[in-house]
């Protein structure tokens, strides 16, 4: 098959990259469309992100955070989706490159949607990733599942006070939304629901405790609502350390610097970083390939206000990789500004030139973070409430957005189980879950030092190098 026939004959080509929020409901939106539309995503699920902290603390389990996209499309017949790391978006070509294993495939566009997100940022000290794991990938959840449960289970072996300590120590960097939830989840873990199956240790003995930097819980929420998680918080136990930078990470604890420049050193075996984002690099590659087109300091595009890149009015970013005045990381804006890309695509079909576009204006719905059972902040326009209201608010928005009535169903019922006895449904954990990720990367770096060592020689990468698999990559043209 001839590239050239594929793109003779074809109607209007919509590529998609990503399949959270913005990705899948910009896809959806497209769904009655005379497009045909491809989702190029590296994830084979749609990750509701929101509740990953649920399935780091045995709450839920993958599956009803995590529904197949494939399955959630199955019957968008224009829709197709392709499993691949998006590695290069030719803007001149209108390409889009993705890579799975050693296989390249190119697929064409007419108009593109690029939903990236954002990742973990450790603000340049990439290596505390080893020891303290973020909070983005379902790989991360249960790697912190298998670290929280595997530190009790350690703790119940260990032969000195010191070592038991440390290991009932657990250190959560930063104190956003994600931060305060999981500390307040790991504290309710200890505290009910393991409490009493244990011999040689006492669970309620653990320590959590939450490090910020700054000088609140929940800034963005501001005073009320920060001050209201910060004393739930602290009522459950957790300790809470304003002000206090964390300048180290390794195996065994972390070392803090605070606002008069003690440093001081808090042992601890697991240690949860919740503490930064860094868009996806694609971000920083379209900003460079279209003249004009910068990033923030957090590599955002900093879009056109029709949420397009300069001199690409077919080109849309949208939710966490986009850069907007008054516009949130969250769900809200990657789903709001997917919605608009796909209008702005429909009109184009029907002969609206881009210059006449309306702007891209975001409906701030609110903001709310949990943090504990029965407890929860909650900010919609002016009003701030917390509680048990906001509690109940919080529920039934989360379980609006999970996709699927399966996942819906199943999910209502781990929380029965779970908030109103003492028991949690996803307890399991397996030693493979904590060292895949430092094996992956051990793999990865022995594998760049020899093609390292082998450019330096001057001799060709061994068969099994990176610069072999890419020679051997068959590329493949999608229509
Ligand atoms: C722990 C946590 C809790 C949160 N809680 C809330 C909350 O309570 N309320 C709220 O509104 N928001 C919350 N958020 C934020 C919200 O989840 C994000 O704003 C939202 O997911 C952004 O959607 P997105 O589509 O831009 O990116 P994402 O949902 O991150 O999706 C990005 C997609 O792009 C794919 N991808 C990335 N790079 C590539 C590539 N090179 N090639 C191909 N595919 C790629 C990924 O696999 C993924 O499918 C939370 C986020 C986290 C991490």
């Amino acid at each position: 098959m001839s590239t050239q026939s594929v793109q003779e004959n074809h109607r209007h080509r919509v590529v998609v990259i990503g399949s959270g929020f913005g990705g899948l409901f910009g896809t959806k939106h497209l769904k009655h469309a005379d497009v045909d539309v491809t989702l190029i995503s590296k994830t084979s699920t749609h990750l509701f992100q929101p509740l990953l902290y649920q399935v780091a603390t045995g709450i839920l389990s993958v599956g009803e955070i995590a529904p197949a996209t494939r399955l959630v499309l199955r019957k968008q017949e224009n829709a197709q989706v392709l499993l691949g790391d998006v590695i290069d978006i030719d803007l001149e070509h209108k390409t889009v490159t993705s890579q799975l294993l050693n296989q390249n495939t190119i697929t064409p566009f007419d108009s593109l949607i690029v939903a990236t997100g954002a990742q973990q940022s450790y603000f340049g000290n990439d290596k505390f990733a080893t020891y303290a794991p973020g909070m983005k990938t379902i790989d991360d959840a249960l790697e912190l599942r298998a670290r929280i449960l595997g530190s009790f289970e350690g703790a119940e072996l260990a032969t000195t006070q010191e070592v038991r300590d440390r290991l009932l120590t657990f250190v959560v960097i930063g104190a956003g939304p994600t931060g305060v939830e999981l500390a307040g989840q790991i504290a309710e873990l200890a505290d009910r629901t393991l409490e009493g199956t244990f011999h040689n240790i006492d669970p309620r003995d653990a320590r959590v405790i939450l490090v910020e930097g700054a000088g609140a819980v929940l800034g963005p929420m501001g005073p009320k609502l920060g001050g209201k998680a910060k004393r739930r918080l602290e009522k459950m136990g957790v300790e809470i350390q304003l002000n206090a930078m964390v300048t180290n990470v390794d195996a065994h604890g972390v070392t803090v610097k605070d606002a008069d420049g003690t440093v001081r050193r808090i042992e601890s075996s697991c240690k949860v970083w919740s503490a930064g984002v860094q868009a996806s690099p694609l971000g920083k590659m379209l900003a460079e390939r279209s003249d004009g087109t910068e990033t923030d300091r957090a590599g955002r595009v900093i879009v056109e206000p029709d949420l397009t890149i300069k001199g690409h009015p077919n080109v849309f970013v949208v939710g966490d990789l986009m850069s907007v005045p008054n516009v949130p990381g969250q769900a809200q804006g990657a789903i709001q500004g997917a919605t608009y890309a796909a209008k702005q695509i429909k009109a184009g079909l029907k002969g609206q030139a881009p210059q006449d576009r309306k702007p891209f204006k975001y409906f701030n719905k609110g903001s709310m973070a949990t943090v504990s059972r029965f407890s929860a902040v909650c900010q919609v326009g002016k009003l701030e409430f917390g509680g048990f209201i906001a509690w109940l608010a919080w529920l039934a928005l989360h379980l609006y957005y999970l996709v699927g009535y399966r996942s819906r169903i199943i999910t209502v019922i781990q929380w029965f189980v779970t908030f109103l006895g003492r028991t949690r449904g996803q307890m399991a954990a397996t030693e493979q879950w904590v060292f895949a990720r430092l094996a992956v990367e051990a793999v990865q770096a022995d594998q760049q030092d020899a093609d390292e060592l082998a450019a330096a020689l001057g001799a060709p990468p061994a068969e099994n190098g990176k610069a072999a698999r890419s020679e051997k990559a068959a590329d493949r043209k999608v229509g």
